[in-house]
């Protein structure tokens, strides 16, 4: 017998670009500074939410909150979890503090396997974490999952300069360049991507569905100050 399944709809505003809080984008920084030149990742929160952006209201979805996991097994070119256990235990706090997970981060070191972008391996876990997620009740990753990379560069500099931030604005991306001390600082292009489904949930595992994988503009406060 054939059971009716729920189509999933992708509004126009389906793949909405990406607004970072202000704590967030502070959080998600400092992690794949931390834990440099390995691979820092976590748990995106948040909620859909309209902010003005260059003078227009927009659709955005809003990272409130960045979550670092603490139990990952990690290496210059790789993040995996390292205690499933561990993992499904923060999914279920968030679920019962009826916080929606919307996404992950995560970063890779220079020289990033030569580019910018998720590597197939990347989706995969995406998939697999989806599939976790689905399974205690979090409904939203069925529609799309965002995911945060922060490419990471060290940079040593030849004078001395002071303690200091700024935020380059390009088409989708962000980068961000931090001097930590006199001669040494980081260098951080931030890209936000929806990984989503392509077919239908429940013909087959997830594992082996198709998903397709869009970019999209990622946004901090500091830009439209
Ligand atoms: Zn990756």
């Amino acid at each position: 017998m054939r059971k009716r399944r729920k189509k999933i709809k992708r509004k126009p505003d389906g793949f909405r670009d990406v607004f970072i809080e202000r704590r967030s984008f502070r959080s998600l920084i400092t992690s794949a500074i931390e834990v440099y030149n390995r691979e820092t990742n976590g748990a995106l929160l948040g909620r859909n939410a309209v902010r003005e952006i260059n003078g227009r209201k927009m659709k955005v979805v809003s990272v409130k909150e960045a979550y670092p996991f603490q139990t990952e097994k990690r290496t210059p070119s790789e993040v995996i979890h390292g205690n499933i256990s561990a993992f499904k235990r923060v999914l279920r706090a968030f679920e019962s503090l009826k916080t929606e997970i919307i996404g992950g981060y995560h970063s890779h070191p220079y020289p990033y396997g030569g580019f910018v972008a998720l590597s197939e391996g990347d989706v995969t876990s995406i998939k697999e974490d989806i599939e976790a997620m689905v399974k205690i009740g979090q409904e939203r990753v069925r529609r799309g999952w965002i995911e945060l990379l922060l490419s990471i560069k060290r940079k040593d500099y030849k004078r001395p300069g002071k303690k200091e931030w700024y935020i380059c604005d390009y088409v989708k991306k962000l980068r961000v360049r931090l001097r930590t001390k006199e001669k040494t600082g980081y260098d951080v292009l931030v890209s936000a991507y929806w990984v989503y489904p392509k077919e239908k949930f429940g013909e087959k595992p997830i594992k082996e569905m198709k998903f397709g994988v869009k970019e999209v503009a990622v946004y901090v406060p500091w830009i439209i100050e």
